[in-house]
């Protein structure tokens, strides 16, 4: 077996790989990337940290390449797409560092609270200001923390630790959880309005990117510190400048920037009331040494067991097995995405129920394809097979799977309940002969949908002429209609899935909601 050590890995790390007695570990740093791409041909394994790209054409020169082990989390530097295409795992090793980072934050905190940076260095020019440094406790503040995942929570211990009230905003993680760690959980304009620091913890995603811009800056306390370990891009820079200088925001202590390294004019860098560091939160002897072991166990488990953990592209399930199962896991996500994206309210409990021939086949998988579906939207590309079981339970949501023998209406079926604070949705799907996946009934309504692109859901009364209405109003709208499904309950409720070609934007969906006969309406996107 041979192994390629591309970054710097700890020493005991590589020292457990040497172990194995045919196992030959070569530790060659600062390859360029043309040099690697001539020597990578022969190896089965490469552990990386983030230096090293990568890219799809050292994938493809890989001949023999089996696993890419990444001492860290973030994969970026990894073409997961040609990995995956090849059927090469990658692994890397979530939360190794997630103290470290947590202990940078809080250290931003108060060397923020207490302008430690701007007080020494004045201090060492010479100055001996002991008035123009009086500071703020951290003591009765409220802390915000936005994201309340693996490193989030840890500040959220150590805040508590500094009696600070923590509120937090993270759509997915249940009361149980908030109420075991003694948060609260809020809703974002909450958080703007009651935290006196703010501290980031969400991924860069989408729906998180410029996540502090003007507009949230204005909902946010007068004297607001800001600190982000986690992204640059999550802060528009050239609003929290503007925040900065207009006195609404008193101080930013940022790990992170939307270019690293930043240009040396850099407002961020010049203003007298932030904190730059060079995205150091996870750079701590231990956490280098946690990951680094971490890896070189993950690695190990692989090459010699056939043991996959912490895999972030692959499924563990033969190949054949994989290929029955394909299209349920294409259903499970779906019916998962559909369910998550109609339903109200904090998540709390999925509830899975298998009917048919799907209890004969890998349903551990296929509610792990589910709830892929629920995460994707909050996760993003975070969140695979492998991991989304440990996502859900992280977050307190509870998962109870069921398998029944009553006899349905289809060979097989899968039905999936969201329990939230609000209501509970009910989605049921199913595989046709061709293999294709379709929606068969929601709310308990029999309907019969494609599942996948664009879908408009509406929920409305059993009046005439709601299928007119919304046909006319797509249709002046340019949003073509693929289909359109309408399914009628009991006591003349009614549930509509109309697949459409294009986007419905949301000024169109306003319009719909405020037909008399449409009671909710969502666009979901598959
Ligand atoms: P995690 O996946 O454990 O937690 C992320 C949390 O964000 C999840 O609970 C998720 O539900 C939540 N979330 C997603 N979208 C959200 C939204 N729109 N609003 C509110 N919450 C949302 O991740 P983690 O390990 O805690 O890492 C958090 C961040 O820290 C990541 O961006 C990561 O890249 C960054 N990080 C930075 C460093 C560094 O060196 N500065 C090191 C490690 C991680």
């Amino acid at each position: 077996m041979k192994i390629l050590v591309c970054d710097k890995l700890s020493a005991q790390g590589i020292e457990r790989l040497r172990q194995e007695a045919a196992w030959q570990v070569d530790v060659k740093t600062g390859l360029t990337p043309a040099e690697l791409l001539e020597i990578v041909g022969d190896y089965d394994a490469l552990l990386v940290r983030s230096t090293t790209k990568v890219t799809a054409a050292v994938i493809q020169a890989a001949r023999n390449l089996r696993v890419i082990g990444r001492a860290g989390t973030g994969v970026d530097n990894i073409n997961l797409e040609a990995a995956t295409n090849k059927g090469v795992v990658v692994m890397n090793t979530p939360g190794g560092n997630s103290v470290s980072v947590a202990e940078l934050s809080m250290g931003l905190m108060l060397a923020m609270a207490r302008s430690v940076p701007q007080a020494s260095g004045s201090t060492k020019e010479g100055q001996w200001d002991k008035k123009g440094f009086t500071g703020v406790e951290l003591k009765d503040k409220t802390l915000g923390v936005v994201g309340f995942g693996k490193i989030g929570m840890e500040v959220a211990k150590r805040a508590r630790a500094f009696q600070m009230n923590v509120v937090v905003f993270d759509p997915y993680v249940s009361e149980r959880l908030a109420q075991d760690l003694s948060v609260k959980l809020v809703s974002l304009d909450t958080l703007f309005a009651q935290s006196d620091v703010i501290t980031l913890h969400v991924p860069l995603l989408e729906s998180t990117r410029h996540l502090v811009n003007a507009a949230s800056i204005a909902k946010m306390k007068d004297g607001v510190r800001i600190v982000n370990t986690a992204r640059g891009e999550l802060i528009h820079e050239a609003d929290l400048v503007a925040g900065l200088d207009s006195g609404k925001v008193a101080g930013a202590a940022l790990d992170v920037l939307s270019m690293e390294p930043p240009a040396k004019d850099t407002p961020l860098l010049k203003h007298p009331r932030t904190i730059v560091t060079p995205h150091i939160a996870a750079s701590t002897a231990e956490a280098q040494e946690t990951v680094g072991v971490e890896i070189a166990e993950q690695v190990r488990g692989f090459l010699k067991d056939g043991i996959i953990r912490n895999a972030v592209n692959f499924p563990s399930v033969s190949f054949e097995e994989y290929k029955k199962i394909g299209p349920f896991l294409q259903l499970g996500e779906s019916l998962g995405g559909f369910g998550s994206q109609i339903c109200q309210g904090r998540l709390s409990e999925v509830g899975i129920r298998y009917y048919g021939e799907t209890v004969d086949i890998n349903t551990h998988l296929i509610a792990s394809s589910i709830l892929v579906g629920i995460l994707k939207p909050i996760l993003g590309d975070a969140i695979n097979l492998i991991n989304a079981r440990k996502h859900l339970d992280e977050r307190g949501i509870l998962l109870i799977e069921s398998q029944s023998s009553r006899v349905r209406s289809f060979s097989n079926l899968i039905s999936v309940r969201l329990k939230t604070d609000a209501r509970e949705e009910w989605v049921e799907g199913t595989i046709l002969s061709q293999g294709r996946s379709r929606l068969v009934s929601v709310d308990g309504i029999d309907i019969e949908a494609p599942l996948h692109g664009a879908i408009l859901f509406i929920r409305n009364n059993d009046t005439p002429g709601v299928i007119g209405q919304i046909g006319t109003l797509l249709g002046n709208n340019q949003v073509n209609i693929a289909n359109f499904a309408l399914g009628r309950g009991e006591s003349g409720q009614a549930v509509g899935v109309v697949n459409v070609d294009s986007e419905v934007p949301e000024r169109l969906l306003q319009e719909i909601r405020s037909c008399p006969s449409i009671r909710f309406a969502r666009v979901v996107q598959l």
